[in-house]
């Protein structure tokens, strides 16, 4: 018997698609913002769209009828190369993808970090089949084209259908939004809208699913009005260990979210400790404290946070840019505190916003800016 190829051409596919993922501009891009905080789930889309064809590109470099033998992928050929190359894409995306729901339920006040899609095995074993049944390779290579780029997307779906679900169990009413990209297709024109999830939440409905060459999105963010009741009031089901398995697991992760969030925040006033700018233990308090509670923010009027600011002798300035540029609050203009040298809040009134309405602006070197609104909840840009 021939010598086994399998480990040898394996290794050589995931050696270059580790490099190729590193070396992705759009990934990268993708992860970077995702890490900052700054997420959504278009971020997740492109960075499943682009990690799918990463895939596919390296398994077209490295697969043809040549180097397999008789020219054709044999069931255990494609059993041993595109099972755990499809798993590799499924668990870099749904902890990306994951990531951004994380930020979302944080931004809209739920400490339950997203969670990751099981592994959808039919599909997998779909592409496996799809390409060993032909006698050769050549003729069927195209099915690891755009399917290995679907196959990446429907990991999103799918994460979008999980936390969604999951969040339902929890006792919220999450809206699914289906966005027709570029006007897809009739059928994606159809089924674009917001969608109640508990109405489409059935197997196989069409709002989870993606033809070739769809880019539709397919998103779930629980600040948009999906948080009816708190999260606390849960609706266990006894009958479902599995849930009661995942809501056990989510109360761990709040506690971890809490302890977490504490550590990060006692790092942020160490690091403000220092510096040429350097903040009273007062100042240092109060703001750090609103930075990582934001939903603070609420228990002021913008005038009231304004005198807070100044009791506690921060300088507070009219705004540097814009149409409100050095216009007192007074009349009318917004303020803003700069402070521990690459960090700001202000105060953007409704009139001459670029943003629909009043809105709060944090900004430092490493979480980037993040927009609230007056209720201290994240604000959309
Ligand atoms: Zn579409």
């Amino acid at each position: 018997m021939a010598d086994d190829i399998v480990p040898e051409m394996l290794a050589a596919i995931e050696k270059d698609f580790k490099r190729r993922y590193a070396a992705d501009d759009v990934i990268q891009e993708a992860l970077k913002m995702i890490e900052a905080g700054n997420s959504t789930y278009k971020l997740a889309y492109a960075h499943a769209e682009q990690t799918g064809r990463v895939l596919a590109r390296v398994l077209q470099d490295h697969l043809s009828s040549d180097v397999l033998p008789n020219g054709r992928m044999y069931p255990n050929i494609a059993e041993r190369i595109l099972a755990p190359m499809l798993v590799n894409n499924q668990d870099l995306i749904a902890r990306a993808t994951a990531n951004v729901q994380t930020d979302l339920n944080r931004a809209a006040g739920l400490g339950i970090r997203g969670i990751e899609p099981p592994l959808n095995q039919d599909r997998v074993d779909g592409l496996i089949k799809g390409i060993s049944q032909a006698e050769k390779y050549d003729d069927v290579a195209w099915k690891l084209d755009e399917p290995v780029v679907n196959f990446s997307e429907s990991v999103v779906d799918d994460t979008v259908r999980e936390n969604a679900d999951f969040h339902t169990e929890a006792g919220l009413s999450p809206k699914i939004i289906r966005t027709s990209v570029g006007n897809c297709c009739d059928w994606c024109n159809e089924v674009a809208g917001t969608h109640e999830y508990e109405d489409v939440s059935d197997t196989g409905n069409d709002v989870f699913r993606r033809h070739a060459h769809c880019r539709c999105t397919v998103e779930y963010d629980p600040g948009d009005g999906s948080k009816r009741q708190n999260v606390h009031t849960k609706r266990v089901s006894g009958s479902n260990e599995d849930r009661d398995m995942r809501i056990r697991q989510a109360q761990r992760w709040e506690e971890n979210d809490k302890v977490e969030r504490e550590k990060r925040k006692q790092a942020r006033m160490e690091r403000l400790e220092g510096g040429k700018n350097k903040l009273t233990p007062e100042q240092r308090a109060f703001i750090v404290d609103l930075e990582y509670s934001p939903d603070k923010l609420a228990e002021y009027t913008p005038e009231q946070l304004k005198a807070k600011f100044e009791s506690l002798g921060f300088e507070v300035k009219p705004l540097g840019r814009g149409d409100l540029k050095n216009i007192p609050f007074e009349s009318g203009g917004g303020y803003r505190i700069n402070y521990g040298g690459d960090s700001y809040l202000q105060y953007h009134p409704d009139e001459g916003s670029h943003h629909g309405e009043a809105y709060y602006k944090f900004s430092d070197g490493r979480r980037g800016r993040r927009r609230h609104n007056l209720d201290g909840s994240k604000k959309e840009d």
